[in-house]
């Protein structure tokens, strides 16, 4: 078997003294003392349509990163003709010729990339150094190497001949293009969904989050370096609209491959519907949208580690994974002495540049996020359905800042426990032991979505009870864990209900949706 079988990249921990940690230092300093201006990127040329905006760290509104072009629906088509063009040599290119542009990326990310890209997420999108690590390094290497071992292994599914025929599948890329929209959370995600079509052979128009341009430009200055063809990935930050409009309008449009809200995405899918009859291909489209993920602690869970992930799973990166734990549900037996543990663990935390490798939580993405994230808090402040029992302060005098938030409600429907809010703030519910398994019920109707959760208990009957009970709740599901931190290969990430179709991504499952399969039987 061609594709060398890929195991997960390891991730450097930067700790005080270490070379690497003086490498990444010295590339944060360089970074911040020199603004860029960013370009789009299209059939390889650089574009600069002088409607620019600014890119500023979220955490210190005085460091300025440099301004971004914006495409308008000019550009736009120009990716799109770009694309086209650079399709009819990409699609027909030996696939193996393909993996290795992809490996050869993986492996300057792994190397001489690495603490380009860790510096541009911790500077760009206000990651502490770890966040970053195993978020824009470890993550993207490792959804480059296994999406090329997932399409070669899948090329290899043949039908069955009985004598006298030969049938066989021959795997295509999709007519059109992919139009893959990214979002500021995740460098890697940013960096995955254009290139996981392209890997099967697909061309890409990509729009970036905006509040994330600057290092999705470093992800695609990276893939040029790599060797990818001008034209299969096109390059083009701008407003949703301005972008997205042309593009869902365009006849060639074979697939979307999203990440971001619920509400954009069903906006997508109403704008791909109106234009359906003009359209040469039924679009494949793929998206992974909100969550409101649980922990649901049964009274067999061992408290301990259970303060430890609950904490990792509501505030790391400032809560704002779409797997972030946002709800938790704990019996009365077990609060009082989870509620001692948990407040004096998140008082120690500590939170600021990250920059300062001490700081455990830095700043939230940007103005629209801190005003919605604050409103729930305000909200839960005047209520007297809930109390704050820690955090609840904010200011955004020097950069996004919010403090680990945990609220305590009494009404299992609250606001809190129900709307995603993407941000650190947690809310708990303390129900009464005997009503374990009509909370299970809450638990798995209260909101709409199905991305992640965790479940906590020693006794295996309750875990049994729990996991069946839960079953359409979550698409990533985890036992005596915190619902964040999927591994590529290990954990194939995607939800359901409102969160996404669930074509897991950094898996074979993904991979197949940018496949068309001609079937072929030949008469001996
Ligand atoms: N894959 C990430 C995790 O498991 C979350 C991805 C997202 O936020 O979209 O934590």
């Amino acid at each position: 078997f061609k594709v060398p079988t890929p195991v997960n990249e390891p991730v450097y921990d930067y700790a005080p003294g270490t070379p690497e940690r003086k490498a990444l230092k010295d590339k944060l300093a360089e970074l911040q003392s020199q603004e860029i201006e960013v370009p789009l990127i299209i059939g390889g040329k650089e574009i600069f349509t002088g409607r620019t905006a600014e890119m500023r760290t979220p955490h210190n509104h005085k460091i300025k990163l440099g301004v971004y072009h914006k495409a308008t629906a000019k550009e736009v088509q120009m990716a799109i003709d770009a694309a086209l063009e650079a399709r009819k040599a990409w699609a027909e290119m030996p696939w193996e010729d393909r993996v290795a542009i992809f490996l050869k990326a993986a492996d300057l990310l792994a190397g001489p990339w690495r603490y380009t890209l860790n510096a541009a997420t911790m500077l760009g999108q206000s990651k502490t150094a770890y966040q970053s690590e195993i978020d824009a390094v470890a993550e993207l290497v490792d959804f480059w190497r296994f999406n090329t071992y997932y399409m070669a292994r899948l090329m290899e599914e043949q039908p069955y001949s009985p004598r006298g025929f030969w049938n066989r599948m021959e795997y295509r890329p999709l007519e059109g293009f992919i139009f893959a929209v990214t979002p500021f959370n995740f460098t890697s995600i940013a960096g995955n969904l254009p290139t996981a079509p392209a890997i099967v052979g697909n061309v890409a128009l990509w729009k970036p989050a905006s509040s994330a341009v600057y290092s999705a430009y470093f992800i695609m200055k990276l893939l040029q370096e790599a060797g990818l063809p001008d034209g299969v990935i096109n390059f083009i930050p701008g407003s949703g609209a301005q972008v997205g409009d042309p593009v869902l309008e365009s006849e060639h449009l074979a697939g979307i491959h999203f990440t971001g809200s619920t509400n954009t995405f069903q906006a997508m899918w109403r704008k791909v519907g109106e234009n359906i009859h003009k359209m040469k291909y039924y679009p494949r489209i793929v998206g992974e949208t909100g969550g409101k993920d649980f922990i649901f602690v049964h009274p067999s869970a061992k408290i301990k580690p259970l303060v430890v992930a609950t904490i990792r799973g509501a505030f790391e990166y400032q809560g704002q994974k779409c797997s972030a734990a946002s709800r938790m549900y704990i019996p009365e037996s077990l609060w009082p002495e989870f509620k001692e543990m948990y407040i004096e663990e998140v008082k120690k935390i500590k939170m600021g540049e990250p920059t300062d490798f001490r700081n455990f939580m830095t700043a939230i993405i940007d103005r629209g996020a801190f005003e919605t994230i604050t409103s729930y808090i305000d909200y839960a402040q005047k209520s007297d359905e809930a109390e704050i029992i820690t955090g609840g302060k904010y200011d955004d005098s020097k950069g996004f800042f919010i403090e680990p938030t945990t609220i305590v409600t009494t009404n299992p429907r609250f606001k809190t426990m129900e709307e995603e809010i993407f941000g650190p703030v947690l809310t708990i519910y303390v129900y009464k032991d005997e009503q374990f398994e009509e909370t299970l019920e809450l638990c798995d109707n209260t909101s709409p979505y199905g991305l992640t959760g965790a479940i906590w208990a020693q006794d295996r009957q309750a875990l049994r009870i729990m996991s069946d009970k839960l079953r359409n709740a979550a698409g990533n599901f985890y036992i005596n864990d915190k619902p964040t931190a999927a591994v590529v290969g290990q954990q194939p990430f995607g939800g359901a209900r409102a969160s996404g179709t669930n074509d897991k991504a950094g898996s074979y499952l993904n991979m197949i949706r940018w496949m068309n399969v001609r079937s072929i039987k030949e008469t001996m």
